[in-house]
């Protein structure tokens, strides 16, 4: 059984259970040894052959067990009745998701905003990791208690982006934002400073609340702008903690679509948003997506080997999906 397989088995589990007020903490373990997997990618068959599963950071009897089951039949019956409770359909139709040739993540942070490690840091570990390219997105100024970037700051960020290129052979760095969609719609930096990047994700974080059909002007007013690449984690949502915005999805995902933006899927354990059902209906709409970790440190690069399942769930094919495209295919650089 492979690591990764099986850690998305884990991450599914964990976002099952989340929907459970009292499953809360099974979730969080269930999320958090998915995360252990994809990080160590331990031998299972050799650890379950010696009954050493539970050596694994994370893994109590419980999770082993349903790892035992994942070894000895490739399935995971547990997860069957969590589909089957949670009224998820058996969905024959579902993707493959390779992730060998998956080229590089289009929203991380470094410590010029929350992110909690250097773009030195975050450039080496990604090539490690095989990518060929990272888009470095911090924060934009609204965010005040995470140090978001003004346009002198993104200057300077600039300066350091092109040293540590320098520095890492291999890695192409996108020089970014994570932008605010303020209430209106609007965003949080000028186009002028915008247009200058080679990546916009423009995301929803505060005022998630807003009445749907505020919120619906709100996101169309930021699909339609020309400089936005990517509308990061669509919804705002944390599954068991935080419902998500709502608004007219499909007429947003349909005029996103029309302007070439793609969604995100974001793989933070924690957000895993868009969730499958509005990926499904976002690509029913046309759309194209992003399947990133939205990283703020090293080890965060994981989320997108261990919740890959939601694109696969979703039925996206890889050619979809702006992360398993070449640097030279990815349009909105060349722009
Ligand atoms: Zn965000
Ligand atoms: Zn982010």
């Amino acid at each position: 059984m492979d690591a990764i397989a099986a850690a998305q088995v884990l991450s599914e589990i964990g976002y099952l259970l989340r929907q459970n007020p009292k499953e809360v903490y099974r979730a969080r373990a269930f999320s958090a040894a998915a995360w252990e997997l994809a990080l160590q990618r331990p031998d299972l068959d050799e650890l379950h052959k010696n009954n050493k599963l539970t050596s694994i950071e994370g893994v109590g009897e419980g999770i082993a067990k349903v790892l035992a089951g994942l070894v000895e039949t490739g399935q995971s019956t547990y997860l069957d009745r969590l589909r089957a409770e949670s009224g998820q359909p058996a969905r024959d139709d579902e993707s493959t998701i390779d992730l060998a040739a998956y080229q590089g993540d289009l929203h991380s942070h470094t410590d010029w905003s929350d992110g909690r490690a250097t773009m030195l840091d975050m450039a080496r570990a990604a090539r490690a990791l095989g990518y060929r390219y990272l888009g470095v997105t911090d924060h934009s100024p609204r965010i005040k208690v995470v140090n978001g970037l003004d346009a002198e700051r993104l200057l300077a960020q600039s300066r350091e982006r092109e040293q540590v290129e320098k520095q890492v052979d291999g890695i192409a760095l996108l020089q970014g934002i994570e932008v605010d969609i303020l209430e209106d719609g609007s965003l949080d930096l000028p186009d002028a400073v915008l247009e200058l990047l080679d990546i916009v994700v423009a995301s929803p974080h505060v005022k998630l609340r807003q009445d749907p059909a505020a919120m619906t002007e709100r996101m169309l007013r930021a699909v339609s702008n020309p400089n936005v690449d990517v509308i990061g984690h669509p919804t705002g949502r944390r599954p068991g903690s935080r419902e998500g915005a709502t608004y007219d999805f499909e007429l947003v995902f349909r005029e996103a679509a029309s302007h070439g933006v793609s969604l995100e899927i974001d793989c933070d354990p924690a957000r895993m948003d868009l969730s499958p059902e509005h990926a499904r209906l976002a690509l029913e709409c046309g759309c194209t997506f992003a399947l990133d970790g939205d990283a703020h440190a090293p080890a965060e690069f994981a989320y997108v080997p261990m919740a890959a399942w939601m694109a696969r769930r979703a039925g996206i094919p890889m050619d979809r999906i702006l992360n398993f495209k070449p640097l030279e295919d990815l349009t909105m650089i060349a722009k």
